[in-house]
């Protein structure tokens, strides 16, 4: 029974719930939703069993938030049927999907994943026939602690395996790993293994700052620990524990600690204190940092003690960092300006605004926006005049690196570490 009851509850949060249902299932309660246009139960024995009865209708309805995320709809077939002794997979599909199905499609998925062929007897195969006779998912349910995913990309297929790594605890909760790769976007590859919405923007918060996610490739991996909890509501809330990463030759790590955020394997913080330019994109540089500067107005040699970023009138400024607001002033020179003092001794400042937006005083966090640029006092033009200070000196903030301190010190760290020690083997791509 526990297996039985592991099984159900891997494969609902697996892939969430599109359609309302329970664990305690009734199949009154059970809704189709309109983007299926066909569902299929070919095998008597589904209807007869309760047990599978409830999986096929669990399969039907991840399959139909497989469609909804993948926007197949109308044309789409649901197909679910349990292995009897001696059945293989091409004869099943082809003599199961009464929508027909491209034999060269089979003929794809067995060489790319020979592991097909050794289906067996009370697994369940669930799979999804769109247009033009294409196979475009199946999904092999394994045994209770895995299942397989196998999702049509352009020209191939890629595999994703679900494994549930504990035992129910009081049956509520579990831990779950996700091991996929990329075949398009890493939102739709991860979605498509039926990792939640929030775990997904965990991970992509987590690696933002060392990773462009437009440029991953196809075929890079990722493994993915999340541990699922069951509400009284019989609803499932997915916690993202562990991930990795690999693209380029290189593995991308982050844990979640005991205080709830993501570090590194060496307990750094994977949130950025600063970030590099305090605008949504990175602006032309219409003149750079430099201490040895011929003033363009008076044209002496005066330092240039910022950097100047050709900035549209009105563009939103932010706070490179967490600090307060020390200055926000009216001078000749800098026009509207704002100054704010962050930890460790740096202070930044922003100048020839239009608007500024924060009173001296006041907490800002990071990407607060605290102006807008303008063309106010000795300008050529508009722009932004952006300065960083270290220990009272320009420093130029483009090239300069600003201390991170928030990284696990002392027991945290220990804890930290042996939790990581203990994660890190579970995250293999097999
Ligand atoms: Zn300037």
């Amino acid at each position: 029974m526990l297996s039985v009851s592991l099984l159900m509850i891997v494969i609902m949060i697996v892939w969430g719930f599109f359609v309302p249902c329970t664990l305690n299932k009734n199949k009154k309660n059970y809704n189709q939703s309109s983007v299926v246009k066909k569902n299929e139960f070919h095998q008597s024995e589904i209807i007869k069993n309760e047990k599978f009865f409830n999986n096929a209708m669990i399969y039907s309805s991840i399959l139909q938030r497989y469609l909804y995320f993948n926007k197949l709809s109308k044309e789409a077939n649901i197909y679910n049927y349990i292995v009897s002794q001696d059945d293989v997979l091409g004869k099943i599909l082809i003599e199961y999907s009464s929508s027909g199905v491209d034999r060269s499609e089979i003929t794809l998925l067995l060489q790319q994943y020979p592991i097909l062929r050794q289906i067996k007897k009370g697994q369940i195969l669930s799979w999804i026939i769109i247009t033009k006779k294409k196979l475009q998912c199946l999904i092999w349910d394994i045994f209770p602690q895995e299942s397989r995913i196998y999702n049509r990309m352009d020209t191939n297929f890629t595999e994703g395996i679900i494994r549930s790594l504990t035992p129910l605890n009081d049956g509520l909760s579990s831990t779950i790993l996700f091991i996929g790769e990329l075949g398009g976007t890493f939102i739709n590859s991860a979605r498509s293994l039926g990792i939640e919405e929030n775990c997904i923007t965990d991970i992509i918060n987590a690696f933002k700052y060392q990773l462009n996610f437009h440029k991953l490739h196809q075929g890079d991996r990722f493994a993915v620990l999340i541990s699922i909890t069951m509400n009284n509501n019989h609803n499932f809330n997915s916690k993202l524990l562990g991930v990795r990463l690999y693209t380029a030759g290189k593995d991308y790590y982050a844990f979640r600690a005991n205080d709830g955020k993501l570090y590194d394997r060496e307990a750094v913080s994977l949130r950025r204190n600063f970030i590099r330019f305090p605008t949504l994109k990175p602006f032309r540089i219409s003149s750079n940092f430099n201490l040895n500067r011929l003033n363009p107005v008076t044209g002496q040699v005066s330092p240039h003690a910022g950097v100047d970023f050709a900035v549209p009138i009105g563009t939103p400024i932010f706070s490179v960092g967490d600090g307060e607001v020390i200055v926000s002033t009216y001078s000749k020179i800098a026009g509207n300006y704002v100054a704010i003092k962050h930890s460790c001794h740096c202070t930044t400042r922003y100048m020839h605004l239009k608007k500024v937006l924060v009173k001296p005083g006041q907490k800002v966090k990071l990407g607060d926006n605290i102006a807008l640029s303008g063309n106010t006092g000795r300008s050529t033009g508009p722009h932004l005049h952006f300065e960083m200070w270290i220990n009272h000196r320009p420093v130029n903030p483009l090239t300069t690196k600003v201390v991170d301190v928030d990284k696990l010190l002392g027991n945290e760290r220990i804890i930290y570490l042996n939790k990581v020690k203990e994660m890190l083997p579970q995250l293999r791509f097999d």
